[in-house]
């Protein structure tokens, strides 16, 4: 069987191996095609004192190479685009041209990364006093570490460790025990680009090795990307330990629909937002939500058919819309919440319960399924599915559609969708959620602005890449200084000096 393992610096010594792995499927078939060793609290320790021992010598190359990396790291990786497509979606199962936007969009970050001189100029106040200049800059970190989960395993990587690096610390990923091979694979390309040992390590492993960089005392900070429950958990764990947290949680992302929207985009837009990489996307809009009665039943006729034009197809199939979803477990986990919608007296439209494809009959598919009069007080709306399920949660006024996404327990995203713009300004205003799309479905912010979400969708306070993520990985400095120029006149030293 073959073996998927860390990517540590040349000279680490590895320790004795935890014989702990983990499966890794391939979920078009349901075969297990490969294990990935889980390592310990040893390996981290052997990863970490590399890292410590080289970290120093990056974070004085002069910000201009560290950029020249990101760019050989750029052209590496637009090279090797279609090997690291198909690697992507035999792990996870998403369609080889969505694969291809999940490495596009990290992709974009280093983009933004190759412009870190500039970013990084810092602030200068001159005569902020008499004889007395005040300036600041940001310095790195040191040790940072990124854990993250199996949905994007090319982009949420390169969100972390792309600014991170480039920032001058250097970085420990400890990416999703379901899809491992990728993030392995692109810090082959960044040593590739000539970025030095020990900046960028992978370690392999589960809630060990994740306590373990909760608990390092070396390891600064921590960013988290994954379900609410276990950000949680992580933000809570992280912050005792004296470390900086970010850390991303769950989605129940909603797409509220006027009266005046334009119907034929809005299924289209709906139809790829909430069905596309089988709904496995934190910024999917698996809710609906049209205003009036009339709006209710015009999309109702519209989604229905283009639902079941739908192609579910194995990950490769280049006409299939969506692939499988990533294991049986959370296969069984969609279906478990479909029947608990049904059980909870929403309207099933359309199953897509005992989904099989021929000669793939033990792959990982869920057909398309719609729910319609899903009341908010259901246990299936209130919960993220993260499977190709959409519920139709019908509202009778502008107010009720607000109040919906404003109240949900998740913030992470919403769209509305209008050609009234004085509506949308109001909603955008108003909503209590951190990323809002006006007739955009899935809003994930460009790279250069940055990328988080509200209330159980964001524990900390900082957002991925963009300015925020430079702020989260360095540490600012700010000096104020002044240079004797003979004119020391016996004032008062022991008074709050001010620049009154
Ligand atoms: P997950 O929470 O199961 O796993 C995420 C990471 O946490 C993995 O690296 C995993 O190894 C680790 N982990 C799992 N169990 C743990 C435990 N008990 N203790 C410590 N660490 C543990 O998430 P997932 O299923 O891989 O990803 C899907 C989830 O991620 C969804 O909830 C989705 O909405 C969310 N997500 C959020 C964003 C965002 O930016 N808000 C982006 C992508 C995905």
């Amino acid at each position: 069987m073959r073996e998927i393992t860390h990517k540590l610096a040349t000279s680490v010594v590895l320790p004795d191996a935890t014989g702990r792995f983990s499966d890794v499927f391939d979920p078009n078939n349901g075969g297990v095609q490969a294990r990935v060793v889980l390592g310990d609290r040893a390996v981290l320790d052997a990863a970490v004192a590399v890292a410590k021992q080289a970290q120093p010598g990056w974070a004085a190359t002069n910000p201009q190479r560290r950029a020249r990396v990101m760019f050989n790291f750029k052209a590496l990786v637009e090279k090797n685009m279609d090997e690291l497509a198909h690697l992507l979606s035999s792990e996870h199962g998403k369609v080889i041209a969505d694969a291809k936007g999940d490495i596009q969009r990290g992709l974009e970050v280093i983009e933004f990364c190759c412009g870190i001189p500039h970013v990084l100029k810092g602030e200068y106040t001159q005569g902020a006093g008499p004889g007395i200049d005040v300036y600041s800059f940001r310095q790195p970190l040191g040790i940072g570490a990124g854990i993250t989960p199996f949905n994007f395993p090319g982009m949420i990587p390169l969100w972390m460790s792309g600014v991170a690096i480039a920032t001058g610390n250097a970085f420990i990923l400890k990416p999703s025990e379901r899809d491992p091979s990728v993030p392995v694979r692109l810090a082959e390309l960044f040593s590739e680009a000539g970025l030095p040992d020990g900046i960028l390590q992978v370690l392999q492993g589960d809630k060990e090795m994740v306590d373990a960089i909760l608990d390092h005392p070396d390891i600064k900070a921590v960013s988290f990307v994954g379900s609410s429950d276990i950000a949680h958990y992580v933000y809570k764990r992280g912050v005792d330990a004296g470390k900086r947290v970010q850390a991303m949680g769950g989605a129940k992302n909603h797409g509220i629909v006027l009266p005046d929207a334009d119907l034929d985009q809005v299924v289209n837009d709906l139809s790829g937002a909430a069905f596309g990489s089988a709904g496995e996307r934190c910024m999917a809009l698996p809710v609906v939500t049209p205003v009036g009665e009339k709006t209710a039943i015009a999309l109702r006729e519209k989604l229905i058919p283009a639902i079941n034009a739908l192609r579910v197809g194995i990950s490769t199939d280049s006409e299939a819309h969506y692939g499988p979803v990533v294991t049986a477990a959370h296969k069984q986990k969609i279906e478990n919440w479909i029947q608990t919608g049904v059980d909870e007296g929403a309207e099933l439209v359309i199953d897509g319960r005992g989904f099989t494809l021929q000669g793939h009959e033990n792959g990982f598919f869920v057909g398309p399924t719609l729910f319609d009069h899903v009341k908010p007080t259901m246990e299936a709306y209130k919960e993220e599915i993260f499977g190709p399920v959409l519920q139709i949660v019908r509202a009778e006024s502008f107010e009720e559609a607000l109040a919906l996404p404003s109240q949900h327990q998740y913030g992470n995203g919403v769209a509305i969708f209008t050609r009234n713009g004085h509506a949308a300004r109001e909603f955008a205003a108003r909503v209590d959620v951190g990323m809002v799309g006006i007739n955009v479905p899935i809003p994930v912010p460009v790279a250069y602005h940055t990328f988080g979400g509200w209330k159980r969708s964001a524990f900390g306070d900082t957002n991925q890449h963009g300015m925020e993520g430079v702020k989260f990985w360095t540490k600012v400095k700010t000096i104020t200084q002044r240079w004797p120029d003979g004119s020391a006149d016996g004032s008062n030293a022991f008074v709050i000096p001010t620049m009154g």
